[in-house]
């Protein structure tokens, strides 16, 4: 495996596979690797001939009292298990590169950006897609590995890749998660033993919404109602939204005729996690 800091020479590793005829599997990331990433970079590499994963901590997705300085890291660790997860290139760019003090450009996907965790967190995609399309443009990928567990994300950056007629297929994994529910996240370190065990209500929560609407509750209204009473009982808790939504345009879902995906954000503590659930209904 190759570690590459600059943009040239990523650039021209890139350059180099498709002249090759080689096909580039591409996985994005922030860093201080779990298995979720290592699921996507194990599938881009049965996949593809050459893999490449980026590690960078995008400071535009962080809003101004958010964790951008605190954001968990360990480039060693992470470069072992990238290695041994099969990746070829890994590339560790540096900010003042992806961002240079000149730099004026954002993408923005209006609308879908605005809702649920748009909503709370302000200029998020636009700083997620900004520097996914920047990445897209430098590592040239064939296909890009995304996890479902940011299912928000998924919409939205499948929105840009069909709005900006990138060539590129988006590929996306269920949620890894931890033997008790809890989907893996880099915060999860955050969170001291008792707000771990606290954390397990979100998967419980999305658990029992989508009981209530395989047995017959087809009101939107009802299943929020049902997720904020389970969470309410937690002391450590505080919520931040419970979405019932249609799965590709992410507006909110009244009366539930069709699949929805149920998303949830809550605060343990300091910590603000995230969670969802797609739930297949068929009349
Ligand atoms: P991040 O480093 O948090 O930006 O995540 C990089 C990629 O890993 C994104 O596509 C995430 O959706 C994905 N990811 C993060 N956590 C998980 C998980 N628990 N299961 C599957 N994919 C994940």
């Amino acid at each position: 495996m190759r570690v590459i800091e600059s943009v040239a020479d990523i650039k021209l590793a890139a350059r180099a596979a498709r002249c090759d005829g080689k096909t580039i599997g591409f996985v994005p990331t922030m860093g201080f690797f779990h298995e979720g990433h290592l699921s996507l970079m194990r599938a881009a590499r049965s996949e593809n001939d050459l893999v490449v994963v980026s590690l960078f901590v995008n400071p535009t997705q962080f809003g101004p009292n958010e964790d951008l300085d605190r954001y968990p890291r360990d480039r060693n660790r992470d470069v072992e298990l990238a290695m041994g997860a099969g990746t070829d290139l890994l590339f560790v760019p540096r900010a003042e590169e992806i961002y240079p003090s000149d730099d004026c450009s954002r993408v923005v996907v209006r609308r879908l950006s605005e809702k649920l965790c748009g909503a709370s967190r302000p200029g998020h995609f636009e700083g997620v897609a900004t520097v996914v399309a920047k990445l897209f443009n430098m590592t040239q990928p064939h296909r890009a590995y995304f996890g479902l567990k940011d299912y928000q994300q998924t919409v939205v950056i499948r929105r840009m890749v069909a709005d900006l007629h990138l060539d590129v297929d988006i590929v996306t994994l269920p949620t890894v998660r931890e033997s008790d529910g809890l989907a893996l996240s880099s915060r999860n370190s955050y969170l001291s033993p008792e707000e771990r065990r606290t954390a397990r209500c979100l998967k419980e929560s999305l658990e029992l919404a989508e009981r209530r609407i395989h047995e017959g509750d087809r009101l939107g209204d009802q299943i929020r109602g049902n997720i904020r009473e389970r969470i309410g009982r937690e002391k450590l808790a505080r919520i931040d939204y419970v979405s019932v939504s249609d799965p590709q345009t992410l507006d909110e879902v009244s009366q539930i005729t069709g699949d929805v995906v149920i998303s949830l954000a809550v605060c343990i503590g300091e910590t603000r996690l995230i969670d969802n659930l797609v739930v297949n209904v068929t009349s």
